[in-house]
């Protein structure tokens, strides 16, 4: 396997993760400067500062698996399921060069997370 091919595509991911991280937090607090003109503007940029943060949110977490795939690289763990440590398949990698997860486990984690969501509902 290319390690170094990986690394770079994984530091690639991370530096647009991060720009845009801090894309949003600017416009989140450019939204909160606006919210004072009035009642209509506020609930739009109440609104947008909403879906800022929740972007924020799937985004973040993204960079952290982009960071803890950096760090499997540096263990030289990097390519290999953390759950049965058989070796991911390369065109998954290829795909998403942070997943910590074969194909089978990636769906078993899916379903335990579909699972979960659904308990919340009730
Ligand atoms: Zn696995």
């Amino acid at each position: 396997m290319n390690i170094e091919h990986f690394r770079r595509k994984l530091l690639e991911r991370k530096k647009d993760l991060t720009a845009s991280s801090n894309r949003l937090t600017e416009e989140a607090r450019q939204s909160g400067v606006a919210e004072v003109e009035d009642p209509i503007d506020q609930v739009t940029s109440a609104e947008a500062k909403a879906a800022s943060f929740r972007v924020a949110g799937i985004e973040s977490e993204e960079l952290e698996e982009v960071e803890d795939a950096l760090r499997r690289i540096d263990e030289g763990t990097y390519g290999k399921c953390i759950d049965c440590g058989r070796p991911i398949e390369a065109d998954r990698l290829e795909a998403v060069p942070w997943t910590p997860y074969c194909f089978k486990d990636q769906q078993k984690h899916e379903q335990a997370n579909a699972r979960a969501a659904g308990d919340r509902l009730l």
